[in-house]
């Protein structure tokens, strides 16, 4: 299955393997959304604007392969719980996001933890399996005093240990530390292209898309550079109806994908 995106004079299709969802959980005013405006443009904005849930997508082209992330910013106070479990379920790879100075904060990120886990093993009973799930927890706003810190980074740590597909991380959106580390290890984690983190890409905007035009001269000219990424600007979060179908479609495919493995390894 292709999904073809259109951006301005070029159409992007991206093959439904390459395409994936990063949600990003935790409570209000953690730094979610700055952590995420890291990602897209590399700014920091200081004011305060409370999120109901905003979706971004990105689309790259890495030597020559489409590749799409959607992203999922959620909002701390979820007032519809249904609709946090359609969030969780589709999502591929997930951020957990507290602050370092507010105790409260951790104590939903490890909600959060159980609860994804939680939710993700109603797919894993459907496809039998063991469903891999890549997780960051970030402990958010190392750039203040660690005399504000409420949450030592032992205890932190203990959230992630003996499970390779998560990682724990000190980060700050303001001072961007830590940042781009946390998004290489997310994608090495969940097996993705390590070009899709911000520092391993060239930043694309729409006005140049035509660095993914599919004409083959131009794929040749993006495969001898290796990586570009565009932040799409028609992106709109899909409606529950197609939540429901991407969540189909992906366990027939992950359970195709094992079927294939063992008879390979047969
Ligand atoms: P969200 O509600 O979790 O999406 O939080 P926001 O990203 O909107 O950030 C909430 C507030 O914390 C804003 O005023 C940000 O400027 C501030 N903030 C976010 N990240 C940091 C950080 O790393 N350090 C500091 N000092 N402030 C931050
Ligand atoms: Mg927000």
């Amino acid at each position: 299955m292709m999904k073809t995106l259109s951006s301005g004079n070029c159409t992007l299709s991206v093959p439904a393997k390459n395409s994936y969802r990063m949600v990003v959980l935790g409570a209000s005013r953690v730094g979610k959304s700055s952590i995420v405006s890291r990602f897209l443009n590399g700014r920091f904005e200081d004011q305060y604007t409370p999120t109901i849930e905003d979706f971004h997508r990105k689309v790259y082209n890495i030597r020559g392969d489409m590749y799409q992330l959607d992203i999922l910013d959620t909002s701390g106070n979820h007032p519809f719980p249904a609709m946090r479990r359609l969030s969780i379920l589709t999502g591929d790879v997930f951020i957990l996001v507290f602050s370092l100075d507010n105790r409260e904060s951790f104590d939903e990120v490890k909600r959060l933890q159980k609860q994804i886990l939680e939710v993700k093993s109603c797919l894993k009973n459907k496809t039998k399996e063991a469903a891999e799930l890549p997780m960051v927890i970030c402990g958010n706003k190392n750039d203040h005093s660690e005399l504000c810190r409420q949450v030592p980074a032992t205890e932190a740590e203990l959230l992630v240990s003996g499970d390779e597909n998560c990682a724990y991380f000190e980060v700050s959106a303001k001072k961007n530390t830590n940042v781009d580390e946390m998004f290489y290890v997310l994608f090495s984690m969940a097996k993705l292209p390590h070009e899709m983190s911000p520092a391993l890409h060239r930043k694309i905007s729409v006005q140049h898309g035509d660095a993914f035009h599919p004409r083959p001269f131009c794929m040749r000219r993006v495969k001898d550079t290796g990586a570009y990424g565009m932040v799409s600007p028609f992106a709109r979060r899909p409606s529950v109806n197609s939540d429901l179908k991407y969540i189909k479609a992906k366990v027939l495919r992950e359970g195709q994908a094992r079927e294939r493995d063992k008879c390979t390894i047969q």
